[in-house]
């Protein structure tokens, strides 16, 4: 359409969402491993009957300050205090859903041409977001500690520019499920310190740990340099359908991220701000999450039994320690072409080449073992085998 600007040739739209948006049109029994959201059961639907009188006040009709509502705000902050994550409100902008934290990035920051550093693969909501702001992206491979540093520092030297941020999602990547080292981390640091590029944390599955150690986020490890902007959200520990996240960064983008909003959203829904407060303060959350984590924690282990009995070493998968995502390698097998044929047989995942701008990891999927209980993931994982088999 001419009447377009031009920059919408930038504006790719998502390969993710385009697949789940398959899937979900799918009329017949399928099992649905591409899908990004928690188990149905996992949304707090009784408890959010019971706060509803007390969250759905007059007031909570009205507009809501842009940096977020103050019940919100305070209920967060004392939260957050309980974790590695403690912040102050200088720091905080609360946001519609993480994504919106990952546009507003651009929005401020990305000057056309720019370099950005990804992780590769990655979750390219974000890379089309900075596409669409004119951004250069520089793929930098990954393994099961994270980005590979010396791959980074290589990649940079070859460009022959600074990169203006780099794009990590260092806890229980999406996709690959992996969890950057502390050593990985210090190193980027300090790569950053020395480019004087940005960080953006992006990690909205963290409070999702099952098992192994904390490691120290990135945050608190830069201590304000590098500029670190952080990006989460409540879609996986609540629910995605609030789309209520936020921000956590330096007090002087706080500013910025506040001008930003006001000429773009005004500010966050407010009745599910005032629903998530009520979730925090009535102090529900830490229950929720200790459910959750056993759910998925079971889910994981169901999902790589079930590969492990049909697949055997035909396939290779990774081992998270929290969060939703498996990453399965079959080395041999177009999982573009399997997944029409997946479709037919009733089992849904999202083919690798949705996870990099290039296109990389043919032989690559993401299964989501979040929203399956155990018995559909053990079906599931059969019918893929099923899939598979069909396959010239
Ligand atoms: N970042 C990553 C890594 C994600 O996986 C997601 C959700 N799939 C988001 C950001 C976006 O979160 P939200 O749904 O809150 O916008």
């Amino acid at each position: 359409m001419d009447l377009l600007a031009k920059r919408t040739q930038r504006l790719l739209g998502s390969v993710i969402d385009s697949s789940t948006s398959l899937v979900q049109r799918q009329r017949h029994d399928v099992i649905r491993f591409a899908v990004g959201s928690p188990a149905a059961e996992a949304i707090p639907t009784a408890i959010f009957d019971e706060l509803a009188p007390k969250a759905f006040t007059a007031d909570a009709f009205d507009y809501a300050a842009t940096d977020g509502d103050r019940q919100l705000r305070a209920a967060l902050l004392e939260l957050l205090s309980r974790t590695s994550e403690a912040t102050t409100g200088e720091r905080l902008t609360i946001t519609t859903g993480g994504m919106q934290g990952l546009d507003l990035f651009g929005k401020l920051f990305i000057e056309h041409g720019d370099l950005v550093v990804i992780e590769s693969p990655t979750y390219t909501n974000c890379t089309a977001t900075a596409l669409s702001y004119g951004a250069e992206l520089l793929e930098v491979s990954t393994d099961g500690d994270g980005m590979i540093i010396d791959e980074l520092e290589a990649a940079v030297e070859r460009a022959g520019r600074a990169p203006k941020a780099i794009y990590v999602i260092p806890t229980f990547q999406n996709p690959a499920g992996t969890t950057m080292s502390l050593e990985r981390r210090l190193r980027l640091i300090g790569l950053a310190r020395r480019w004087n590029s940005m960080i953006i944390d992006d990690d909205p599955y963290g409070m999702l740990r099952f098992q192994g150690q904390e490691i120290p986020n990135i945050r608190a490890l830069a201590d304000a340099d590098p500029l670190v902007y952080a990006v989460r959200t409540f879609s996986k520990i609540i629910a995605p359908g609030l789309r209520v996240g936020w921000v956590d960064t330096d007090p002087e983008i706080h500013q910025w991220l506040i001008n930003a909003r006001q000429s773009m959203d005004t500010c966050t829904n407010l009745p599910n701000q005032r629903l998530v407060a009520a979730f925090l303060s009535a102090g529900y959350l830490d229950d929720h999450l200790q459910l959750q984590r056993e759910r998925y924690r079971e889910r994981k282990i169901a999902m790589q039994s079930a590969l492990a009995e049909h697949f055997g070493s035909r396939a290779s998968w990774t081992d998270p320690d929290g969060g939703f995502y498996l990453w399965v390698t079959l080395p041999g097998v177009d999982t573009q072409a399997l997944f029409p044929v997946a479709l037919t047989e009733g089992v849904a995942y999202i083919p690798g080449p949705a996870f990099s701008p290039s296109g990389r990891f043919p032989d690559a999927l993401r299964l989501c073992f979040a929203s399956m209980p155990p018995d559909r993931i053990r079906e599931g994982i059969a019918r893929l085998r099923r899939a598979v088999d069909q396959l010239p």
